[in-house]
């Protein structure tokens, strides 16, 4: 059964009005398209502040339990999710804490663990990030080169970690680390590592295309963590890891609040098709441009109903099916979107942010820009095409 039952009806009719009522001001300079773009200290300001009014408000945490500072109810954050996409109101900063670090804890950590760190991936009052890729280990993960040496209760670290998102801003990285040099796999441990102002910790922002930074490597030289910040046992960072993966890549729909509403950027193209002009007509009359918006609107469809599919458990054959699925449409779906976008706006997408003349202040080539980091951050598609070829449909593995 999908359909709603008489408490989450009310729960969305609360979430609706809360939302309507409780919209912060836009903030003085624009927000950036993602979390992963936020630079100045003004916005993560801005965005924690909401982030921490709607976790008080129960549209955050819904469903995890009051002790680890959620609310304790079932089915919530669902509907919480989607009333956040269409009231369109900001986004979540802390979606590393939120999306990957908080359902991992939850599901390996220690009771003081969860009892200490769960609360502020909620709140957003602790910002999180993710020190998986170094420069030999992306698609290859297990490849770590990052140390681990054990010393009485702690662990010296030492390694340097790169693409981290939000690096910069956060309080603590989901790390993993190499405990043993004799096992690929089983030498892996993974630790909850303070890093802002810690000791031994240096974080170096990376400027991207755009000319926004957002990722950044980060350098461990002796750096500590004491034993009780590892999470699960020593050797098992490889299956943690493979939890905060599929929870990256979407197995449950972002469980502590976030995501996105597959429908608004389709509704953003037509906004543009309606405002550009071309030989005295508006975009939105020419056909193939209502064809290709069309396109767009079919497949949005296509990716909610896959969602509302993959709650139903007699249509999941496998479990990582459809989020699987979902992630290598969903990046090609922001692609293609923000391709189709630039198109519309023809010449004038070579006006850029701070242009005055750039159609919709320059979000359409920056969202291009930005577009390409979809198909490769949480595992690239090749990657996900692989794995959804051997290990859901069992087809020979590739190598
Ligand atoms: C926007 C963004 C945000 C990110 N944020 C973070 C973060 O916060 N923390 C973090 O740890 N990492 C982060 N990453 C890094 C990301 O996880 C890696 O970039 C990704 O796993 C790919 O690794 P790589 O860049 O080393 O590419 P490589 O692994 O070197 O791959 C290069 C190319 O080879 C292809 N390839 C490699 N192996 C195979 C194979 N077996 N079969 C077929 N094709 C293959 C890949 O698909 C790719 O096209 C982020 C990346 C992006 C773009």
């Amino acid at each position: 059964m999908t359909s709603m039952n008489q408490d989450q009806i009310e729960f969305q009719d609360y979430a609706r009005r809360w939302l309507e009522e409780n919209r912060p001001p836009a903030p003085r300079e624009r927000l950036p398209i993602t979390p992963l773009e936020i630079m100045s200290e003004a916005h993560r300001d801005y965005l924690q502040d909401w982030q921490g009014k709607v976790h008080g408000a129960g549209l955050v945490g819904a469903d995890y339990p009051v002790e680890y500072g959620g609310f304790g109810h079932d089915g919530f954050q669902r509907i919480a999710n989607q009333e956040m996409g269409r009231a369109r109101t900001p986004m979540l900063i802390n979606i590393v804490g939120l999306n990957m670090a908080g359902p991992t804890i939850l599901a390996h950590g220690t009771q003081e663990q969860k009892k200490s760190l769960i609360p502020g991936c909620l709140s957003g009052s602790e910002i999180w990030c993710q020190g998986f890729s170094e420069p030999g280990a992306g698609s290859d993960m297990a490849n770590q080169q990052t140390s681990a040496i054990p010393d009485g209760d702690n662990w010296i670290i030492n390694g340097h970690k790169v693409w981290t998102s939000l690096g910069h801003f956060a309080k603590w990285m989901i790390l993993i680390a190499r405990t043993s040099k004799h096992h690929k796999y089983d030498g892996l441990t993974y630790f909850l590592m303070p890093i802002a102002g810690h000791a031994g910790v240096t974080v170096r922002p990376l400027v991207k295309i755009t000319g926004e930074s957002g990722f950044n490597e980060v350098l461990f030289e002796d750096a500590i963590v004491p034993d009780n910040l590892r999470l699960d046992d020593v050797g098992k960072g490889w299956t943690v890891a493979m939890t905060t993966l599929t929870f990256e890549r979407g197995a449950a729909e972002s469980a502590g609040g976030g995501g996105g509403d597959s429908a608004h950027p389709v509704r953003r193209l037509v906004d543009l098709a309606k405002n550009t002009w071309r030989d005295g007509r508006r975009a939105s009359d020419d056909p193939v441009t209502r064809d290709a918006i069309v396109e767009r609107a079919i497949i949005a469809e296509g990716m909610r109903q896959n969602g509302r599919r993959a709650r139903v458990p007699a249509l999941c054959d496998h479990p990582m099916r459809l989020p699987l699925q979902q992630k290598v449409t969903g990046s090609e779906f922001v692609q293609d979107n923000a391709r189709l976008g630039v198109e519309i706006a023809g010449a004038h997408s070579t006006l850029y942010k701070l242009d005055e003349a750039a159609p919709d202040a320059g979000y359409w080539p920056l969202a291009y820009m930005n577009s390409y980091g979809h198909t490769i951050a949480a595992g690239t598609n090749e990657i996900q095409r692989n794995i959804l070829g051997e290990r859901v449909l069992g087809m020979p593995k590739s190598k």
